[in-house]
């Protein structure tokens, strides 16, 4: 038993329970581990407890920490979880396995793109700025259908869920319910929301895959 494998432990206790309320099962519930900031020993850590799934929040960073760790475990699904930038998009559509953050045309365009020169393409996630906050990305949910559409029939983007971080300091529970009718209407598997402070909540509310930092790997360092 290393340090994480402990704290994952007592967060899928945590996870278990705030499913099995709602009549949900764990295994329609996915861990992510969100590495931003951590070291790559830490991340052997986690890979020496089993942990696959993570995520990360930059392009760069993720390209210096993880190809490294696929020499030894090729099996990790690694995952977008930061603003992706259309100069950085080459390089996100060869790294990531899932892209959580689309949320404008312009980037739909350029994944397009990549997807024909590279003949590969992430599964998408469009990421719902579900509080409606100026300073944040994401589409607003009443323009999320049109745009699904779009990266549809347009584009031809392998869209496969939503994604969503709540306004901060207020209690998430409507933010998560209405994502949770919005990924139900538009029919998507996927409804990636829940971090440290949240998740039971998102659980409750229907989230398929919380994405869980601090309370895996103990406080960041800012940055
Ligand atoms: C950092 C981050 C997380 C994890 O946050 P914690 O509070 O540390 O669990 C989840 N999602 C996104 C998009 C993040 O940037």
């Amino acid at each position: 038993m290393n340090g994480f494998s402990s704290s994952r432990d007592a967060i899928q206790a945590r996870m278990h329970q705030a499913a099995q309320k709602v009549g949900r099962g764990l295994e329609d519930i996915r861990l992510m581990a969100v590495t931003k900031t951590q070291l790559p020993e830490a991340i052997e850590d986690a890979l020496l407890a089993g942990q696959r799934l993570f995520g990360e929040n930059r392009v760069q960073e993720a390209a210096s920490k993880f190809p490294d760790l696929w020499d030894k475990y090729p099996d990790i699904e690694l995952h977008l979880i930061g603003p992706l930038q259309t100069n950085k998009v080459r390089q996100a559509v060869a790294l990531f396995d899932v892209i959580q953050t689309l949320d404008r045309p312009k980037l739909a365009e350029a994944l397009a793109k990549e997807k024909q020169k590279q003949g590969r393409c992430p599964c998408l996630f469009i990421e719902v700025n579900i509080g409606q906050e100026p300073q944040k990305a994401g589409l607003p949910p009443e323009a999320v259908e049109a745009f699904l559409t779009r990266c549809r029939g347009e584009w031809r983007l392998p869209i496969t869920g939503l994604m969503a971080i709540p306004p901060e300091g207020r209690d998430a529970t409507p933010y998560f319910r209405e994502m949770k009718a919005l990924t139900q209407r538009l029919g998507l598997a996927e409804l990636s929301m829940g971090m440290s402070g949240d998740f039971e909540a998102a659980i409750a509310h229907g989230s398929t895959m919380v994405r869980i930092g601090t309370a895996l790997f103990g406080a960041r360092k800012k940055t």
